[in-house]
């Protein structure tokens, strides 16, 4: 489908590797963030859950915007560390630094054994009408011992997936694309929106 064809779907995100992987995972639809869409303004995040913060983010692009706007909040539960860093995944390090986050991670999973992690990932669509929908997403795997692989952004080279028995960070896009947190959120909300 051509560019000008595409539906404009508003992302109440500024964070430019959640849009390629909505963007991606929504070939009909053009994803743009809000800021480029003309939205100058930061969003506190301060909700307790995943599925909080998505609908904090999502309520205030909408109300901004008088358009429909989807949101992502997401992150990384390891069970050893009592699901951290969670709702903090983003701001683990303090830094908003995914090397330093990385880094942070391993530290603190030394001489830990149980390495059994998720990646969990709460959408929330908010229409102007005030309507909510929304669906969540999950999926498994392990904390490596050391990074391994370049691709994706975040945790994904720490993550070893079950389901591709490597990193996602050896991942390639389009086989991240079908196992994510972030895919299967998306494939449970188009469910209930159709
Ligand atoms: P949010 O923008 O507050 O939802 O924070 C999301 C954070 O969780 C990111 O900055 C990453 O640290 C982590 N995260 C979420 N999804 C992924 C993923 O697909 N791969 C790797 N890290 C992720």
């Amino acid at each position: 489908m051509s560019a000008e064809n595409k539906k404009i779907l508003v992302l109440a995100s500024g964070n430019k590797n959640k849009i390629r992987e909505i963007g991606e995972m929504l070939p009909d639809y053009e994803v743009k963030g809000y800021k480029d869409m003309g939205l100058d303004m930061e969003i506190e995040e301060n909700g307790s859950t995943f599925y909080e913060n998505a609908l904090i983010k999502a309520r205030a692009v909408c109300e901004a915007l008088g358009l429909p706007a989807l949101a992502d909040d997401s992150g990384l539960c390891v069970d050893a560390l009592g699901g951290a860093p969670g709702v903090f995944s983003a701001r683990y390090a303090g830094d908003g630094n995914d090397a330093h986050n990385n880094a942070l991670l391993l530290k603190n999973m030394e001489g830990i054994k149980n390495r059994d992690a998720k990646f969990v990932s709460a959408l929330v669509m908010y229409f102007p009408d005030g309507r909510i929908v929304s669906a969540t997403g999950e999926t498994f795997g392990r904390i490596l011992y050391e990074c391994k692989g370049d691709n994706g952004f975040g945790y994904d080279p720490l993550f070893f997936s079950n389901d591709l028995q490597k990193s996602l960070g050896e991942a390639s896009a389009r086989e991240k694309n079908t196992v994510s947190h972030r895919y299967r959120a998306l494939c449970a909300l188009r469910e209930k929106l159709s």
